[in-house]
């Protein structure tokens, strides 16, 4: 096995044991990068020099007796999180030149840990997409298929995780976006509960969504990832001080004494005879490793879509208003100063965000702020009740994590398709709970010669991470679904 190919637990305790170094798997990582990323297009800007300078450090911090956990781990970085120094785009033309000056809490903490930066990777513009096409800046493409989306909008790190470019991903996920490319690309899409990752340095999209996590090849991985990003941190008010329990040294191995509640309302046969069977042995898999399934209900979990597509859209139009050509990013001049914020915000934004920003700051309005802003909050309410009431009978609830595999290019015609993409992930968003994505089997879409993965969705209560990636890897293990096919671009590479 190439050492790019390694997992990141892997890489940590070669690096940590002293078998490897850093520096060499920089170098093996970088290298690869350089031969497929051509194909791939997972990342917007490769940090070579970064990187190696970080392996540098790592190796004299290994040789000064420190012990790192993600000790010369490979890391991808969204391009909607800061680090120092490097250009962080969020994907739109507004920020393309735009260089951070300081670096996002989770990602000090990440760096902190032995991980190396590798890039900066594509997304949606400002995490508004379910398939990366939104990105102003560069097409990104499934590795399993290239005429596929990768998924969205953590497209770009799910791409370079799943291409071998890195072993962990750090993502963003405000209705789904770290768990539906976690499922599109064959990979764990793990997004913690809201408040237990700092969002200090994330270029913020819907505030009360926002939480940034980890995409990887194996659960083991999530769980390093996920101790090493999280906990309290005062530049962040929403975050949390809460112990973060030790996760990776506690994985189980099977789901003996769990109940897991199969929800009513997300009926399955209605995603046609093949994804039907393929959920149903999912869950019957879940019962042969000792959980006990239950019927559990989500009445209202049906109207998350309208309800985070009022929310989301308004809480961005007002996140964004800060982009006005005076103190980020591109700025185009004009007659006076509101001349200059609309020829700024024409040329900067792409049409999915002016879309956001006109319906947000139409439900935000005086008028109709009652009607709709006011009516979406309560629905989030009952949304999150139902949850609650639900997990009063069951441990951990499971359901699709997307009602396809990836799609080909341009297969979304309108805006209204392409959110749809995310109904089984929005209502645990807007209920703040824990939840990831694990590979669950293939599907060969019509149309399609290849392949390609679909993912189990397992969430909890509030702050149970260590339950819920406790039986992710429990299923992980038992089925091993992620390693029955290999990505299609060593055939295109040629590797
Ligand atoms: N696809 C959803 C949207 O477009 C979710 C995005 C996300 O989680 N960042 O808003």
């Amino acid at each position: 096995m190439e050492l790019f190919e390694r997992s990141a637990a892997e890489i940590a305790r070669d690096v940590q044991g002293g078998t490897v170094s850093a520096a060499d798997v920089t170098e093996a990582v970088l290298r690869h990068v350089h031969a497929v990323d051509g194909e791939i297009g997972a990342y917007l800007t490769v940090l070579d020099d970064v990187a190696r300078a970080a392996a540098t450090r790592v190796d004299e911090r290994i040789k000064a007796g420190e012990k790192l956990p993600l000790a010369g781990v490979p890391l991808s970085v969204k391009d909607n999180m800061c680090l120092t120094g490097t250009r962080t785009t969020a994907g739109s033309k507004i920020l393309e030149q735009w260089v951070a000056p300081y670096t996002a809490t989770a990602v000090a903490r990440m760096l902190d840990a032995g991980a190396i930066p590798i890039g900066k990777s594509n997304m949606d513009e400002f995490a508004m997409g379910s398939s990366c096409e939104n990105s102003a800046l560069g097409v990104t493409k499934n590795p399993y298929d290239l005429t596929r989306v990768p998924g969205g909008s953590t497209g770009g790190s799910a791409a370079a995780v799943a291409a071998f470019e890195a072993a962990i991903g750090m993502g963003s996920d405000t209705g789904g976006s770290i768990r539906e490319p976690g499922a599109f690309c064959n990979l764990v899409g793990f997004k913690p509960t809201y408040g237990r990752v700092s969002r200090y340095g994330l270029i913020a999209f819907a505030s009360s969504l926002d939480q940034i996590g980890p995409l990887t090849r194996t659960v083991e991985d999530a769980a390093l990832a996920y101790e090493a990003m999280s906990g309290w941190d005062p530049m962040d008010s929403t975050s949390i001080d809460r112990e973060v329990e030790p996760v990776s040294s506690h994985l189980r191995g099977d789901l003996s004494g769990l109940k897991i509640g199969i929800v009513k309302e997300f009926d399955t046969r209605a995603l046609g005879d093949e994804i039907d069977e393929l959920y149903d042995k999912a869950y019957h898999d879940l019962e042969a490793l000792g959980a006990e399934l239950i019927d559990v209900s989500l009445p209202t979990a049906d109207y998350g879509l309208a309800t985070y597509y009022l929310i989301a859209p308004a809480e961005c139009s007002s996140n964004l208003a800060r982009f006005d050509g005076v103190r980020y990013g591109l700025r185009v001049e004009g007659a006076d100063v509101h001349d200059m914020y609309e020829k700024t915000r024409a040329a900067g934004f792409g049409p999915e965000v002016k879309r956001r920003i006109l319906i947000g700051t139409y439900a935000l309005s005086s008028g109709y702020y009652d009607a709709y802003y006011v009516r979406a909050q309560k629905a989030r309410t009952l949304i999150a009740d139902d949850f609650r009431k639900a997990f009063a009978q069951c441990d951990l609830i499971a359901c699709p994590a997307a009602s396809s595999p990836a799609f080909q290019f341009n297969a979304k015609s309108d805006p209204y398709s392409m959110y749809l993409m995310d109904y089984y992930t929005i209502p645990m968003s807007l209920a703040g709970l824990p939840a990831l994505s694990v590979p669950c089997g293939w599907i060969t879409p019509p149309g399609g010669d290849r392949p390609m993965p679909m993912g189990l969705q397992l969430t909890s209560p509030l702050f149970t991470e260590k339950l819920l990636l406790g039986a992710a890897h429990a299923y992980e293990r038992a089925t091993q679904h992620a390693s029955k096919h290999k990505p299609a671009f060593d055939a295109v590479s040629g590797r």
